[in-house]
């Protein structure tokens, strides 16, 4: 039994204010879901100034706390790094590591993925690991190859059972921030593909992976999204930017 995860990322957005009003009003709408937000786990991943904020709005409630990145070092001379015990002194449970936006625009590869995922967990914390082609590799037939790859240099070393404590985001580039989803079809077929590239590499647990869809899910779409069999949940950016969108999203009716 794979329990939904819905994520909301919200990249570069939001004062102390603001973080502080959107942060409550998910948790009092989670709290409020007649028709249940129970049997999924909702998850907040503001920017590091917003985190303690956040945390504070969060305490005692089921919605949980993430960060957007954070360094494979405990601490030392890393200028304008934040490291993972850091964050979990903050609150922060879970890390989303290698967004596409990291890798493109700040260099990050699958080596320095892989240093992150595995640090994350050695600091007791889950990462919420993400990968996805562009669509110059999508155009080229490429895709599934290099899911593959980055998947065995993202999570080389790991072992079955650190295997389970990650959590997997399949965020096609193409579809992130452009307002174009991948079809619920195409989605399914990557996420598809790969559980059955997990399973070669790790055996049984991969049928228990999370793997969530990450790439312009709205309203709209989470309920096509979410009735496919491999889909666990939703990494969000834009459309968790508003309580009400989030909220929607997060009551998804497969
Ligand atoms: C993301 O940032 O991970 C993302 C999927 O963004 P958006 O929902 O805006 O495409």
């Amino acid at each position: 039994m794979r329990r939904p995860v819905i994520a909301g990322n919200w990249k570069m957005h939001k004062t102390l204010a603001e973080a502080r009003a959107l942060a409550r009003a998910v948790r009092n709408g989670c709290a409020e879901s007649a028709d249940g937000a129970a049997d999924r786990e909702v998850v907040l991943a503001p920017p590091f100034t917003a985190l303690a904020a956040v945390a504070g709005e969060l305490e005692g409630g089921a919605v949980s706390l993430a960060a957007q990145n954070a360094h494979w070092e405990d601490k030392g001379a890393f200028t304008g790094e934040v490291s993972l015990p850091m964050l979990k002194d903050v609150g922060c449970g879970m890390v989303i590591v290698g967004h596409s936006e990291r890798r493109q625009y700040c260099g990050e590869t699958d080596a320095v993925v892989n240093r992150k995922v595995l640090a994350t967990l050695k600091a007791g914390m889950q990462p919420i690991v993400c990968i996805g082609e562009t669509l110059a590799e999508r155009e080229a037939g490429r895709h599934e190859s290099v899911v593959a790859e980055q998947l065995a240099a993202g999570l080389a070393n790991l072992t079955p059972g650190g295997l389970l404590r990650i959590i997997l985001a399949y965020e096609p580039v193409w579809a992130i921030g452009t307002g174009r989803t991948a079809s619920p079809e195409i989605a399914q077929e990557m996420h598809a593909c790969i559980r059955k590239r997990l399973a070669e590499g790790f055996g049984t647990s991969a049928g228990e992976v999370r793997i969530l869809y990450g790439g312009s899910v709205k309203p709209d779409n989470v309920d096509a999204l979410m009735r496919q069999p491999d889909i666990d949940g939703a990494l969000v950016g834009g459309a968790c930017l508003e309580a009400e969108s989030f909220l929607r999203i997060v009551r998804f009716q497969p």
